[in-house]
């Protein structure tokens, strides 16, 4: 019998031990330490590597950062502006000269590794707090940054296909000017090679004749011809030539 009422009591005494630490915390009512999330959301620290954030106006279109990227997620189109169309200025005091039409991240494959911040001069891309990345569907994590309506993206395009024809036209046409003036210039050489031996053909009896007569004029008299170096009889015979020897029988 006693053995009975030691079981109960030791079954009621574990359950309070167990339940002491859930006693304590609700009758106390201490502040809850857990939030309703999603509905709610904690405030995070500023560098907190949570959602990134390009503030287009102030981005370069300079590629260093989808350069830098590892898993290649950042796709981004920039278009040049006219020579005197005026973008204001880069926060790096630069002047801006390119249209972001297009700056998208694919957050469901990025690593948040922080490369792309890191290698941004403006300071455009950023890592922002307290926004939280995380999302219902997989969609929802291809975040788009350019904030230029369609339209204008439209326009913009067909006037940078429309330069870059104009400028391969203009291209073309300096081309076919050099390739004009250099043929112009080979021709003009060739008919000066053809012209010289012409004259060369007129004066050339006359030069023949002038020619014939100095050489009769210069040819030199016998005795004036010098004697071969070398001969036996001649004064100046070198002195290591060979003399015969007497027959001493
Ligand atoms: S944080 Fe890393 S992985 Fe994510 S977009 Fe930037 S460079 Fe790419
Ligand atoms: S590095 Fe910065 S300025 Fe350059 S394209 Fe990326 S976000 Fe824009």
């Amino acid at each position: 019998m006693a053995g009975y009422f030691k079981d109960i009591w030791l079954g009621v005494s574990t359950v309070l031990i167990g339940m002491h630490i859930t006693f304590k915390h609700w009758f106390k009512f201490k502040k809850a330490v857990t939030i309703q999330y999603p509905h709610e959301i904690l405030e995070m620290n500023e560098r907190t590597r949570a959602h990134l954030f390009n503030v287009a106006d102030e981005c370069a279109v300079c590629l260093q950062c989808a350069r830098a990227c590892p898993v290649d997620i950042i796709d981004m189109q920039g278009i040049r502006a006219d020579k005197d169309e005026d973008l204001g200025l880069l926060p790096t005091g630069k002047p801006k000269r390119m249209h972001l039409i297009k700056f998208d991240i694919d957050f469901s494959k990025c690593v948040y590794c922080g490369l792309c911040v890191e290698v941004c001069d403006t300071k455009s891309l950023h890592w922002r707090a307290p926004v939280e990345p995380c999302t219902f569907t997989r969609e929802e994590m291809y975040k788009s940054f350019a904030t230029i309506p369609p339209d204008e993206v439209e326009r913009l395009i067909a006037f940078d296909a429309e330069r870059k024809v104009k400028k391969a036209e203009e291209m073309a046409a300096k081309k076919a000017a050099a390739a004009a003036a250099k043929a112009a210039k080979a021709a003009k050489a060739k008919a000066e090679a053809e012209a010289k031996p012409a004259e060369a053909g007129a004066d050339a009896p006359k030069a023949a004749k002038s020619d014939v007569g100095e050489e009769k004029k210069e040819t030199p008299a016998a005795s004036d011809t010098p004697e071969k170096p070398g001969t036996p009889d001649s004064p100046d015979a070198p002195e290591n030539t060979p003399k015969p020897e007497p027959d001493k029988s």
